[in-house]
């Protein structure tokens, strides 16, 4: 097997020492099952490195959301051209943050790790 790269590790969401093992039980994209592995499987690295991790991991999580809002908010503006409603753009968002809510929640503990 070809040596993982740090972008591809977190990418797939892998242990950050031995680039290997998976973080969470879950597919990493999937947005259904969304547990943490508490120790690498590989390497046995803990991912809580300190007391309070996860709860950092969520300012890092309400920043990506706060991101993913922009984004969306984007995305409806140039699809739909509205100016008008802001119900649109605040049912839309909502909506998007439900849906990316698992990913986030994966993404910001990987980037916490990194
Ligand atoms: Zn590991």
């Amino acid at each position: 097997m070809a040596k993982t790269s740090k972008t591809w590790a977190m990418l797939h969401a892998k242990c950050p020492r031995c680039r290997r093992g998976d973080m969470f039980t879950g597919r990493v994209y999937s947005l259904t099952t969304n547990r943490i592995n508490l120790d690498c499987p590989r390497c046995n690295m803990h991912f809580e490195i300190e007391p309070g991790y996860f709860y950092a991991a969520m300012y890092v999580s309400y920043a990506l959301n706060v991101g993913t809002s922009f984004t969306i908010a984007m995305l409806t503006y140039f699809i739909t051209g509205n100016t008008t409603s802001p119900w649109l753009y605040t049912g839309v968002i909502i909506g998007g943050c439900f849906l990316f809510a698992p990913i986030i929640f994966r993404a910001s503990r990987v980037l916490l790790l990194y």
